[in-house]
């Protein structure tokens, strides 16, 4: 039983698990934003162009037994509208992680000290006599 609780503790603390739990309880109410735009903005507009309730079109085969094509109309622009925009999310969030990754690639290729090659201290770049041994430092482009 403790081994478990360790176990359990070890899966909590990995992060995923929050990340995880935050994930689901954004997109718990983002779905019912994605619903409440299709349901209450984007079926009256349709509705008032087609002088309809989009939500209300359904198909009459056998008395009671109605076809309810326009709720599945609006499951499928849910699913296309969520769908955008998650795709959107996912463009932004790879670009943003795309430039960092570029960031933390580029800054080892602009360092700004070098090694004194005489008493190996870290001095600026620049330098053409090192402040530690105060050795005259000849002009190469050498950085260890
Ligand atoms: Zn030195």
């Amino acid at each position: 039983m403790k081994k478990f609780i360790k176990e359990f503790r070890e899966f909590i603390n990995r992060g995923n698990v929050m990340d995880m739990a935050v994930g689901i309880i954004i997109g718990g109410a983002f779905t019912s934003i994605v619903s409440s735009l299709v349901d209450d903005i984007i079926n009256p507009i349709l509705g008032l162009f087609g002088g309809m309730n989009f939500d209300q079109l359904k198909w009459n085969i056998l008395g009671e037994v109605t076809l309810n094509y326009g709720k599945f109309i609006s499951a499928v622009l849910n699913f296309l509208i969520m769908a955008l925009v998650i795709f959107t999310i996912m463009r932004v969030m790879n670009s943003a992680a795309a430039k960092l990754n570029h960031n933390k690639e580029e800054k080892p290729a602009a360092p700004t000290t070098k090694k004194c090659p005489y008493c190996k201290t870290e001095i600026a770049i620049d330098a053409t006599r090192c402040p530690h041994c105060t050795s005259m430092l000849e002009e190469t482009k050498e950085t260890k």
